[in-house]
């Protein structure tokens, strides 16, 4: 047994990465529940009684039990999993205590192996019974994506955010034994575009086309030059129409144009297809719009793409039909699995949305 241990220590690259996510975000009191909690604060170590602790935002720091602490952080441990906010996270987790936008409150971060955050956002990322190479190209992806965001974040306290602005991580319940089982066989390996970690951006389905960095986000990526994707068909909102009244358009966009909004027209394309820009026009002036902001504007869940073919107003409902589901740059999850049920493995699938970079392992 010892000497199984041994081995498994001298494995090339056991260490791996970790990463520290920002789960959550509180403005007066936070409360966290696990069996054998244990608080770490001002130096001491104190079990929690009953298993809850409670931590308030004091005006010059956290407060535990009503009491000012010295220190700003106030660092939980648990043998298991910690319970916050429905959420369950394993170990540890930090509540730090700062001003945002000039208000005290206190910032949840959950240190963890990279490992297990590539399985939990596989598992949160895509539903069950995908084939096993789309969850494979997706751990890859999202390993990748996490590990750029850590070298770009090293001086902040959090490197990435639980939520669609950075991956979805929704802790250790969503878990499946697939993405367990991709992380495993894909472990360490990150997108290199000469030996750098690559931007692998992810979204759900493309629509057809993936977007290209440059008109995606204004940055020039060689390895995102918008891909043909063509597998897709089979997203829940390949193609998806939405309505929105005049009067939710006209509050929307009020700060825009000043006015109420008569007509909406996209405006040039980018080369996947996708609107460039829209044209707000008002009874007396008219504003030029990026689609991503009107998107912004309009919310998310409301235009789920800028692939957009319809955009006008019929009475008092603005229709709009579109393809796809988020930005449309690097992997599409559904055209993954499109490629995985054709007999395609992670690695084509990943050159097919990634052309010319290379996997390597970084651990
Ligand atoms: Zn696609």
């Amino acid at each position: 047994m010892l000497a199984v241990l041994a081995l498994l220590c001298t494995l090339p690259g056991a260490p791996g990465e970790s990463v520290r996510i920002a789960v959550g975000r509180f403005p007066d009191v936070v409360e966290v529940k696990a069996a054998g909690l244990t608080v770490v604060a001002d130096g001491k170590r104190t079990p929690a009684e009953r298993g809850v602790v409670r931590i308030s935002a004091g005006v010059r720091g956290p407060k535990l039990g009503g009491r000012e602490l010295r220190g700003d952080v106030v660092r939980l441990e648990a043998p298991g999993t910690l319970a916050l906010r429905g959420h369950s996270y394993r170990y540890v987790l930090e509540v730090r205590w700062r001003r945002y936008d000039g208000k005290p409150e206190l910032l949840v971060v959950h240190p963890l192996e990279l490992e297990t955050y590539v399985t939990g956002i596989v598992s949160s990322e895509l539903p069950g019974g995908w084939p096993l190479e789309a969850y494979k190209a997706q751990a890859v992806a999202a390993r990748t994506f996490a590990l750029w965001q850590k070298y770009r974040r090293l001086d902040l306290p959090y490197h990435l955010e639980a939520s669609v602005l950075d991956q979805v991580y929704h802790g250790v319940e969503r878990e499946h034994a697939l993405a367990t089982q991709a992380a495993a066989e894909t472990r360490g390996e990150v997108l290199t575009w000469h030996r750098l970690v690559a931007q692998a951006y992810f979204h759900a389905s493309c629509g057809d086309r993936t977007e290209s960095a440059r008109e995606g986000w204004g940055t020039e990526l060689p390895y995102l030059p918008g891909a043909r994707c063509g597998m897709c068909k089979l997203a829940t909102r390949y193609g998806w129409n939405a309505r929105v009244k005049r009067s939710d358009v006209d509050r929307a966009l009020k700060p825009l144009l000043g006015e109420p909004v008569r007509t909406l027209a996209v405006k040039g394309r980018t080369a996947s297809g996708r609107a460039k820009d829209v044209v707000v026009v008002g009874a007396t002036r008219q504003r030029i719009i990026n689609a991503a902001d009107l998107r912004r504007l309009l919310g998310y869940s409301t235009l789920w793409s800028t692939f957009i073919d319809k955009l006008a107003f019929e009475g008092d409902t603005l229709v709009v039909h579109g393809k796809g589901t988020g930005h449309g740059v690097g992997l599409c999850q559904w055209g993954a699995r499109g490629f995985a049920d054709a007999g395609k493995g992670y690695r084509d699938i990943l050159a097919t949305y990634y052309p010319g970079a290379t996997v390597r392992r970084a651990y």
